[in-house]
């Protein structure tokens, strides 16, 4: 049986695998394969939570072969010189992986490929990660969509009511005793008193990704529609990080919405689930097209924008969860304790720092990027931008978010602000969402808690006089 590198990246699971499933198809004797490899993926190598993950996800890929018979070997170093170190010593004649749609692995990727066709192997690369690629879908004029509706429309024109995708393997052949890395040698915790309290709430790995899913699908997807803005209740699915990470495939949940076998009454709750799909497609599809992207506005009228020189204070009050604005303290350390943070708040605590302290997004990308289990290049990147309002199909930067009035809309009775803000506890529900209006009350309750660290009605004035000279200085919209 010849045997095939299985390049395991971003799509760390078993079922509907087609890499795998290709090279077992082909006849090959797959050799599981991960690369550490993270200054590939410069600037953007994985952040803090991302790698606490990536250790555990590894460790239960590897498990789940082991159950098969096989196992995962792990190498470090540039990923051109070990796949040739690894063909040598093997004797493998093909390498099969599932693309990634970041600008820095498209580049690598692409000079493997051509490297490795030249020296005779055969490469098989596949989509494991979106339901249509970036370059699936265009406009008539054939240009890349900027306007998520047509976007989604035109895709979900594409997509089946159901997807053919492949199961797991039963059964796999044991791999070539070739000396590789241990997981727990990578250094992938860093932190490791930091991200203690984060797996009581996530269980990383594939197994993990489908009780995320049947969990949904029992409860929350019923009220999806409706729940999904409340961050004191568990109304989302909480599948980011097993996506991002490829522990289950969009496709396996498209799968599984179509034959959950759902009342009629819950027809609008998955319409509304397959929509936010459609946003990670979306966000998929800008980064491939735009790919300078994570760091420069994709509306370019802001770059001259009059954003304010980041102050480190402002920054790490923000940061920490201490700016006196109980909404985006909750958010901020919801986020630092469980590495993840609700979307509704996540686009509070983004308008709040882009808007009402005037500090550039990208500042509070690299923060998320290193804070949270499910940072992905492509969704953070339009999750800022959309929130600075410089992106595509963004919420313009005139409508600025009152962190009060948000809060007093979607946590009207504060469990989630109590709950990470526990010294406001005692606080009644009128002085929770704005205590600076209560401040003798909150002097008495919660003598620690900081005075906002921004005036906000000001800071909101400031924010859009700012955009009027900016858009006195340039009055047409870019195509
Ligand atoms: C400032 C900001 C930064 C963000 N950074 C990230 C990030 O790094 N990684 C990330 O996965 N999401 C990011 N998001 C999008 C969104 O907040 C998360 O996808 C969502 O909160 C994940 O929770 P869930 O799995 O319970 O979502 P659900 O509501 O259950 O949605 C299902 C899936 O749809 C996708 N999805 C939902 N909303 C969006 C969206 N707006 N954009 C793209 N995909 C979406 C996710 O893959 C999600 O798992 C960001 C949003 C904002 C406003």
């Amino acid at each position: 049986m010849a045997r095939a590198i299985v390049w395991f990246r971003r799509d760390l699971r078993l079922s509907d695998n087609p890499a795998l499933a290709a090279a077992l198809a082909d006849g090959h004797q797959p050799i599981p394969l991960y690369i550490h490899a993270p200054d590939e993926e410069a600037p953007w190598a994985p952040g803090a939570a991302s790698r606490a993950w990536l250790e555990r996800s590894l460790r239960a890929l590897d498990t789940e072969l082991r159950a098969l018979g096989s196992q995962l070997l792990v190498l470090r170093g540039e990923s051109g010189a070990q796949l040739q170190a690894l063909i040598a010593a093997s004797g493998a004649t093909a390498v099969y992986w599932n693309r990634l749609y970041e600008p820095a692995c498209i580049a690598r990727d692409r000079v493997l490929k051509v490297a490795l066709r030249e020296r005779g192997i055969a490469v098989s690369s596949h989509n494991a990660a979106l339901l249509v690629e970036p370059w699936q879908v265009a406009t008539q004029k054939g240009d890349p969509y900027r306007v998520f509706t047509p976007f989604w429309r035109t895709a979900l024109a594409r997509l089946p009511a159901q997807f053919a995708v492949p199961s797991a393997p039963v059964a796999l052949p044991s791999s070539p005793a070739i000396a590789g890395h241990a997981i727990d040698s990578l250094g992938l915790s860093a932190r490791p008193q930091w991200d203690a309290g984060f797996w009581s709430h996530w269980q990383p790995g594939e197994a993990g990704a489908q009780e995320a899913l049947s969990v949904f699908l029992d409860d929350a997807v019923r009220g999806y529609k409706a729940q999904r803005d409340i961050p004191g209740r568990v109304g989302t699915s909480r599948l980011s990080p097993h996506l991002h990470f490829g522990e289950i495939s969009p496709r396996q949940i498209w799968n599984a919405l179509a034959t959950a076998g759902l009342p009629a009454h819950c027809d609008a709750h998955l319409l509304h689930y397959r929509n936010e799909l459609g946003w990670r497609e979306f966000s998929h599809h800008l980064l491939f097209h735009y790919p300078h992207t994570p760091e420069r506005n994709l509306d370019a009228r802001f770059d001259g924008f009059a954003w304010a020189e980041p102050d480190q204070a402002l920054l790490k009050a923000w940061q920490s969860g201490r700016t006196g604005v109980p909404l985006i303290d909750a958010g901020m350390r919801e986020l630092w304790h469980s590495g993840w943070m609700h979307n509704r708040v996540r686009m509070v605590v983004a308008s709040f720092l882009c808007k009402n302290l005037r500090i550039h997004w990208t500042h509070g990308a690299r923060w998320f990027w290193d804070t949270l289990l499910d940072a992905d290049l492509a969704a953070n990147t339009q999750g800022w931008q959309w929130s600075a309002g410089t992106g595509a199909d963004a919420a313009p930067y005139f409508r600025i978010f009152s962190p009060a009035s948000q809060a007093a809309r979607f946590d009207p009775d504060g469990v989630y602000i109590r709950r990470w803000c526990p010294e406001l506890a005692a606080l009644p529900e009128r002085a929770l969402h704005a205590p600076w209006l209560h401040r003798e009350l909150l002097a008495r309750v919660a003598p620690s808690y900081p005075a906002p660290i921004v005036d906000i009605p000001a800071s909101r004035d400031a924010a859009l006089a700012a955009w009027q000279t900016l858009r006195a200085l340039t009055p047409t919209e870019p195509a």
